[in-house]
């Protein structure tokens, strides 16, 4: 895996040239050069690297394939599409966003009051905005006042409730309005068909949102008999996110399909759209043999189009403008996460570490020439002595046979032999061989938080693409798992026989070497959360001109010390009153020395909460 699946999950934005990873795009440069140049700045810690190109090639890519499944099937609606905004609301995304979608008319969606606030400020008049999830009589209001804009703004009903306090907010914006101003109206219909895999509660019978048809057939009575029919416009569905199947999708657009073709024949005139919610699956998977997805776009949007025009066909209906929601399918790719490794932590496993005696016990002798005559005709029978040695070993030190330094002898021996035996027998590729691995993985401490920055590994053991900056020209020989530096057990993205990941053996003494993390964009950033206060940390935006030449730009900081007290509402004038006080009061600092700490607390506290690697100590210091 010297690409570390790059053909799997890249889709042609990366390319691997000499031995370092670079954007695939214009000038090409390598993820490295970027890292260094943001961190010669000054910047230290992990950074997020967005690449607004790759939003504009998502967001494209989606409108185009739609356009053809339009084409080759002479399908009459239109193709809209809306940006869901919980998926990503951090200004240097949705400006991103905003900008390199303009030819296109896309929107954005809202599923709170918050969310609402940035969609009416930031979409450009004329591209649609959807609002979706539970709403109160204020929120409501704010869409009446975005229709009032001029924004062509949707309201999705979730539930009878909503529908009331629509009819009472309509009376009270046009009660003296001869021409009335109103949102466009929604439905959000609850399917009987369900999507697969761990996001799938949003779809289905049981799930927190939509209508049942008993409810469909009430809002319908309450809309005409408020004469607000000709404002229902759309049937929307939502069947969970990162669907891997697509076959659920297919039961979903026939269960919507027909329920908007039987509103349309009831009277519902004003109908004309099906919102489809999101769902698009995103390519995680390093591993060609465990893939996320079954489907391409063009296989899902045909099938979008193909269905829908088979519908209203065969009930003779017009066909339906076709919205979609997708979010992770547009923002996953956008952003790497690029973090340095502090530490390593299997080196004590070096024949350098052996002590060995003027005369070692048998067994370790035995193990020592194991080590020093193994080679690929016998290695799987040393292999097998070593581990056997090995119990006998650890037996005899319970008993009190042999003492510490045997017993370090003896790990070191036994990891350097496993060692040596995987590479010798590695065309072999056997089981055992594999379940061996995890004996001498190596941990890579990474400066990063799990919580903070792939918060769905952590909650839902979503896996994302891993792979190191440079040394791509050689191959990696250490089975790695990776830690986090937060001080919990579940920061720990652990070496996984059915997916390994590999990495190089480094000297971070001489050298840094990064780690980065693919396919951040969608869910992780909002969702992170400040464990042990590691903070959202600092982030850049890579843009490129006309000629290829990329900019670096909008870096915004991770938070410094005092800031991340302040968000948690600590009085910080207190916090360092009383630091200055014990720094003062204390018998054990000279009174030189008193001044000398306090510039060193404040110039800490003016930095963020990530460790720094040692060449970066080394920098600070001027070596
Ligand atoms: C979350 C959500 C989406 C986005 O789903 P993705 O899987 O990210 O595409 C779209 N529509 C609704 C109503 C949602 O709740």
């Amino acid at each position: 895996m010297k690409d570390f699946g790059l053909t799997v999950w890249g889709d042609d934005n990366f390319v691997i040239a000499g031995d370092t990873v670079c954007i695939n795009h214009a000038s090409r440069p390598s993820l490295l050069q970027l890292t260094q140049e943001i961190r010669e700045k000054g910047y230290k810690g992990p950074l997020l690297l967005r690449f607004p190109h790759l939003i504009q090639k998502q967001i494209s890519t989606l409108f185009n394939t739609f356009e053809t499944a339009k084409e080759t099937f002479g399908y009459k609606g239109e193709f809209h599409a809306v940006f869901p905004l919980k998926v990503n609301q951090f200004p240097n995304f949705v400006h991103a966003l905003i900008d390199v979608s303009k030819p296109f008319r896309y929107g954005l969606e809202a599923g709170s009051k918050a969310e609402l606030i940035i969609a009416m400020a930031e979409t450009p008049i004329g591209a649609p905005i959807t609002v979706n999830g539970f709403k109160d009589k204020e929120m409501i209001a704010l869409c009446f006042i975005a229709a009032k804009m001029g924004h062509s703004i949707t309201v999705t009903i979730e539930g009878i409730g909503e529908l009331k306090s629509i009819v009472e907010v309509y009376e009270e914006f046009n009660r003296n309005s001869t021409s009335p101003v109103a949102p466009k109206i929604g439905v959000r219909i609850r399917l009987h068909a369900s999507g697969i895999g761990i996001w799938a509660k949003s779809g289905g019978y049981s799930s927190k949102f939509g209508l049942t048809s008993t409810e469909l057939l009430e809002a319908y009575e309450i809309l005409r008999s408020h004469a607000l029919l000709d404002k229902l416009w759309m049937v929307h569905f939502h069947i969970g996110s990162q669907m891997g199947d697509i076959a659920p999708l297919k039961k979903a657009l026939r269960e919507a399909g027909n329920i908007y073709a039987d509103l349309k024949k009831r009277g519902a005139n004003a109908l004309r759209a099906i919102n489809i919610g999101g769902g698009l699956a995103v390519e995680y998977s390093q591993h060609q043999r465990s893939e996320e997805r079954n489907y391409s776009l063009s296989e899902f949007a045909n099938d979008v189009v193909f269905l829908m025009q088979e519908i209203a066909k065969s009930k003779g209906v017009e066909e339906p403008d076709i919205f979609t929601e997708s979010g992770r399918y547009i923002a996953a790719s956008h952003s790497v996460l690029v973090a340095p490794v502090l530490e390593l932590f299997s080196q004590e496993y070096s024949a350098k570490a052996l002590r060995q005696k003027a005369e070692n016990p048998p067994l370790i002798q035995e193990l020592l020439d194991l080590y020093s005559t193994i080679e690929r005709t016998n290695a799987r029978e040393y292999l097998h002595d070593a581990l056997d040695h090995m119990e006998s070993l650890l037996t005899l030190f319970d008993l009190g046979y042999i003492d510490l330094e045997d017993r370090s002898n003896t790990e070191i021996l036994v990891n350097l032999i496993i060692k040596k035996a995987i590479l010798l027998l590695k065309e072999e590729g056997t089981d055992e061989l594999r379940k061996i691995q995890d004996r001498i993985q190596e941990r890579y401490l990474v400066n990063f938080s799990a919580f903070q920055s792939l918060p769905d590994f952590w909650g839902l053991a979503q896996h994302f693409p891993i792979m190191p900056l440079n040394h791509l020209s050689s191959k990696p020989t250490n089975p790695a798992s990776i830690w986090d530096i937060t001080c919990d057990s579940d920061g720990e993205i652990g070496f996984d026989r059915k997916r390994p990941l590999y990495l190089h053996d480094i000297d971070i003494n001489q050298e840094e070497y990064f780690i980065g993390f693919f396919l951040t964009g969608a869910y992780q950033e909002v969702l992170g959360m400040k464990h042990n206060l590691f903070t959202h940390p600092t982030e850049a935006v890579i843009t490129f001109d006309e000629n290829g030449t990329y900019r670096i730009d909008s870096i915004i900081e991770a938070q410094n010390l005092m800031d991340i007290l302040d968000d948690l509402d600590y009085d910080t004038g207190l916090i360092d009153k009383m630091l200055k006080q014990k720094i003062e009061e204390s018998t054990l600092i000279s009174k030189d020395e008193k001044e000398e700490l306090l510039g060193k607390i404040y110039l800490y506290l003016s930095e963020n909460s990530y460790l720094k690697t040692i060449q970066a100590l080394k920098e600070d210091q001027g070596v």
